[in-house]
């Protein structure tokens, strides 16, 4: 499943290969994603030239005159740009056609969404989608502080509400196993536990982290798009994710794992306490 940095990869590509351009159509294969998708979009988008492409936590958000495209690449969703289209292909489900390049939308689970939201449709912060998310951890907002002062009250383990994504948004299983293990706390730690300094470093690890998936899917970028295999790739920098036995890199202790929840979790108890 695409994380926070693959789609932040994704977002890079698009802003530098499609931005300025006008759409001149779009066809639609198949309208049942996760959401279904707009009924004419080619009509609706057709004329409107792409601003700028954001992203809101896991959401890609193609900024064109009017209103936004958002975009979200489920559980196996890829978006590509061609400028020579070969033929579409199994599960290739809609083209956006900007005239000298052809964004296509492939996603063999259909769990990703493309939805449109108008100006007129109220500020887009406010959609169903974006309005619950956590704070960006890139934005100013995200430190200890703010950290520490999400969860006050909070019990529940450190690691649960990060994958929430209520209190910070692109913190995945991956990242926030790693994250946790750069700050030295256990990842099973009760969140009002955690005193203001550890939260400063979690925060600054979370950056970190993210900052580095995203620089080594940076560096595989090429022609084209791809939101696949990011996370294999960053996986063999890990310090403790999917390590299971192994020594830590730090201390040489056994990695341990814990699966619950349909996730495993992965520390040194010698560094996280
Ligand atoms: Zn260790």
């Amino acid at each position: 499943m695409p994380e926070l940095p693959e789609v932040e990869v994704v977002r890079r590509g698009l802003q530098a290969r499609l931005s300025d351009g006008v759409v001149r159509g779009a066809t639609v294969r198949e309208p049942r994603l996760r959401w279904p998708v707009p009924a004419g979009l080619g009509e609706l988008l057709a004329g409107r030239r792409l601003a700028a492409v954001g992203r809101r936590g896991k959401y890609l958000l193609l900024e064109l005159d009017g209103g936004t495209l958002i975009v979200h690449l489920g559980m196996s969703g890829r978006l590509r740009i061609f400028e020579t289209p070969p033929p579409p292909a199994r599960h290739d489900h809609v083209d956006i056609d900007f005239g000298s390049a052809l964004l296509r939308y492939h996603d063999p689970r259909r769990f990703g969404a493309m939805l449109w939201h108008g100006e007129s449709d109220g500020p887009l912060a406010a959609h169903r989608l974006l309005a619950g998310l956590g704070v960006e951890p890139f934005s100013p907002e995200f430190d200890g502080a703010m950290l520490y002062r999400a969860t006050r009250g909070r019990g529940a383990a450190i690691k649960q509400l990060l994958l929430a994504g209520t209190v910070v948004v692109g913190v995945g299983n991956i990242y926030a196993s790693e994250s946790l293990f750069r700050a030295g706390i256990r990842p099973s730690t009760p969140a009002h536990r955690i005193g203001r300094a550890r939260y400063e470093r979690l925060a600054q690890a979370i950056r970190e982290t993210l900052d580095e998936a995203i620089g080594r899917g940076g560096s595989t970028l090429r022609d084209f798009v791809d939101s696949d295999g990011l996370g294999g790739y960053f996986q063999n920098y890990c310090y403790v994710y999917d390590r299971e036995g192994q020594p830590c890199r730090v201390c040489g202790t056994t990695i341990q794992r814990r699966h619950d929840q349909q996730r495993s979790t992965f520390w040194c108890p010698r560094c996280q306490r």
